[in-house]
């Protein structure tokens, strides 16, 4: 998913975006710099299955923009989303038009 779809992305005011996950704005000419949405993971993860307990989160800074992830469900702090795929509590969502559940083995296929 190219940033532009990110849902977290909004338009506020005239030459401001804002990133809903990070609580952070971004100027529309910084947008696409790898420290603000050209570089984030994010949109990534979203074109997929995810679990529904799965909470990033991204700090932006202009000289080093950080994401960490979170799980709700244990309140632990994720290395990477990866180890999502052999957790027995997975609950896959994919955003669409329609939203669709999956069981864990479905979302792998
Ligand atoms: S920084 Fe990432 S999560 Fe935030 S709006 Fe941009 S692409 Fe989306
Ligand atoms: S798959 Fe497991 S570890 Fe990952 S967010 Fe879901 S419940 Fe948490």
């Amino acid at each position: 998913m190219h940033f532009t779809d990110c849902i977290f992305l909004t338009a506020y005011k005239e030459h401001l975006l804002h990133c809903g996950i990070a609580g952070q704005f971004v100027k529309y000419r910084h947008v696409n710099e790898d420290w603000a949405c050209g570089g984030c993971p994010i949109p990534d993860l979203l074109e997929d299955h995810f679990c529904i307990y799965l909470r990033p989160q991204r700090h932006l800074n202009r000289s080093g923009s950080s994401t960490e992830w979170f799980c709700s469900l244990t309140g632990a702090r994720l290395f990477t989303p990866e180890s999502c795929r052999t957790c027995p509590a997975y609950i896959g969502v994919k955003l669409g038009q329609a939203m669709a559940w999956r069981a864990r083995e479905e979302a792998r296929a």
